[in-house]
């Protein structure tokens, strides 16, 4: 890693997330956002966006607004890129199509590269033939010059073609034999040998557009990026990318290279999909999307997780602080986080943990900030009151809620009367001599003026042991009465929050309305 870290000394840290918009983000594109982002703001760096949007086939409509909706929503900042502008805009690489031909005609002039003239039917054709032979075809060395290629025909007929409107493509010429030798900061040191890498396109006439390759390195040397953290599944790309930077003669600048390991499926085996989240049903897409043709996906945002829970747990999905300390703010993260502890093997996906931090953190938040998340929430219910009062009683439970949307049913009962009651708990207390106590508890909390939490609670608890009740078999029973079931919190904080004339009425109408079981 020294050589790394010299690196890093050296130079600006400039950090890129590059998606290509064929679709909604997946979380591990989205952890692929955030450690660049981390990276780059532990080292004082710039984060950039840029969208890698060259392959025509696979644009999808809004795939675009999703990414950059999905890092605001997540706190990922974007110092420069599409949508935010910058030194080196536009940032979109469909708008800097012109930018790329002159590298691809630079590579060639330099013998780096070819034109092959070949059509996609000639192609199919070879493959077709190569197949029956048992073999795989394979656009290499091998055959390069036996094709329609600037390799095999004269420079006249090259012109020729090209002047007179046929398809070309560029092809990278892959040394043959060579040991390409790299270094990635996760995983150390790489090496392959050349002759097992194909010629891969860098620029297509057809739509007049780079590749990803071309593109890729072109923007990266440009935009003065300094470390490519990205996904394990590029890791084959990097020779190729070596081999451009060399090409060009960009090997002084060229970046660090970080190559991010894969988010498996909860069961361990394979890359986390879409598919495994609707069988477990959990959301692998940071917010809610709707494709153009209309299907949906479930989204992190929508099913009700915090962005902080959900940051939090993509972190650790994949790096560890090396501490035992598991809940990290975005700023802990930004001090603690380091390349270095990215381990190499895939990290397993748990939904029960995305769960669980979301739990966490609200089981932290404080009165002001849950009465933020439950007053839309009660208003919905057609409750109006104080933040002060949303955010009390929401603060009462919240250690039972993982999600915002279950705060309504383990509160309701603070803003409005039961209308049904709990059929165990009627079994269980609705009879004997219960009814009877509680016309007399009833007497016995009209009686009391203050209705705070301690002056109920000294009153009534004194009366019980007065009386020689059983305190269980009377709390019960009043809880079956003021909240109609059996859940809740300690019956002295509904009795003070409803206070006196809701208790009498919820009381009134529990005796009133249903007939004792035994009766
Ligand atoms: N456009 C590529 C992607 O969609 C970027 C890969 C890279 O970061 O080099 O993942």
């Amino acid at each position: 890693m020294a050589k790394g870290q010299q690196f890093i000394k050296m130079r600006e840290v400039r950090v890129r997330f590059a998606p290509s918009p064929t679709g909604p983000l997946h979380i591990g594109g989205v952890r692929t956002a955030l450690y660049n982002y981390l990276f780059a703001r532990h080292h004082g760096g710039k984060m950039i966006l840029r969208i890698e949007d060259t392959d025509s086939q696979r644009f999808v409509p809004g795939a675009e607004e999703y990414i950059i909706e999905s890092l605001r929503w997540c706190g990922i900042e974007i110092d420069e890129g599409v949508g935010y502008g910058g030194p080196h805009a536009p940032y979109r690489q469909s708008e800097r199509r012109e930018i790329y031909l002159k590298y691809a005609k630079q590579l060639v002039e330099a013998g780096w590269a070819y034109y092959a003239f070949d059509t996609a039917e000639e192609l199919e054709a070879l493959r077709k033939q190569y197949e029956e032979r048992g073999e795989t075809f394979a656009y290499n060395y091998k055959v390069r010059t036996t094709l329609p290629t600037s390799l095999s025909l004269s420079a006249e007929e090259v012109e020729q073609r090209i002047a007179r409107g046929d398809i070309w493509v560029v092809r990278f010429k892959m040394p043959e034999n060579e040991i390409v030798k790299m270094h990635d900061l996760i995983r150390g040191d790489v090496e392959v040998n050349t002759s097992t890498l194909d010629d891969k396109v860098l620029y297509k006439s057809v739509d007049a557009l780079p590749t990803y390759h071309l593109a890729n390195i072109v923007d990266d040397h440009l935009m003065e990026i300094s470390h490519v953290i990205r996904g394990e599944e590029w890791l084959p790309s990097l020779p190729l990318h070596y081999l451009l930077y060399r090409a060009f003669g960009w090997t002084d600048t060229q970046p660090e290279f970080a190559h991010l390991p894969l988010l498996l499926k909860p069961t361990g085996g394979g890359k986390l999909s879409k598919r495994d989240g609707d069988k477990m049903g959990f959301p692998v897409f940071p917010l809610y999307w709707v494709s153009p043709t209309g299907d949906t996906a479930h989204g992190y945002r929508e099913d009700g997780y915090f962005a902080e829970a959900f940051i939090n747990m993509l972190a650790l999905l994949g790096w560890n602080p090396g501490t035992e300390q598991e809940i990290f703010s975005m700023q802990e993260l930004i001090d603690t986080f380091s390349l270095e502890r990215v381990s190499k093997s895939g990290a397993r996906f748990q939904p029960d943990k995305a769960k669980w931090f979301n739990a966490q953190y609200m089981h932290h938040k404080s009165d002001a900030e849950l009465a933020e998340i439950y007053q839309p929430i009660l208003r919905g219910h057609g409750i109006e009151v104080s933040d002060q009062t949303a955010g009390f009683v929401a603060g009462i439970m919240k250690e039972r809620a993982t999600f915002a949307s279950e705060l309504w049913d383990l509160t309701s009962y603070f803003f409005v009367a039961p209308t049904e009651y709990d059929e165990k708990q009627l079994k269980k207390y609705w009879k004997g001599e219960n009814p009877r106590i509680l016309s007399e508890v009833r007497e016995v909390l009209a009686k009391i003026e203050s209705y705070s939490k301690e002056n109920t609670e000294h009153f009534v608890h004194g009366w019980i042991a007065d009386m020689g009740y059983s305190v269980g078999q009377v709390m019960n029973t009043l809880r079956l009465a003021l909240v109609g079931a059996g859940k809740g919190p300690g019956m002295y904080d509904v009795i003070s929050f409803i206070g006196k004339q809701e208790c009498l009425k919820r009381i009134d109408a529990l005796l009133a309305n249903v007939k004792p079981i035994d009766a």
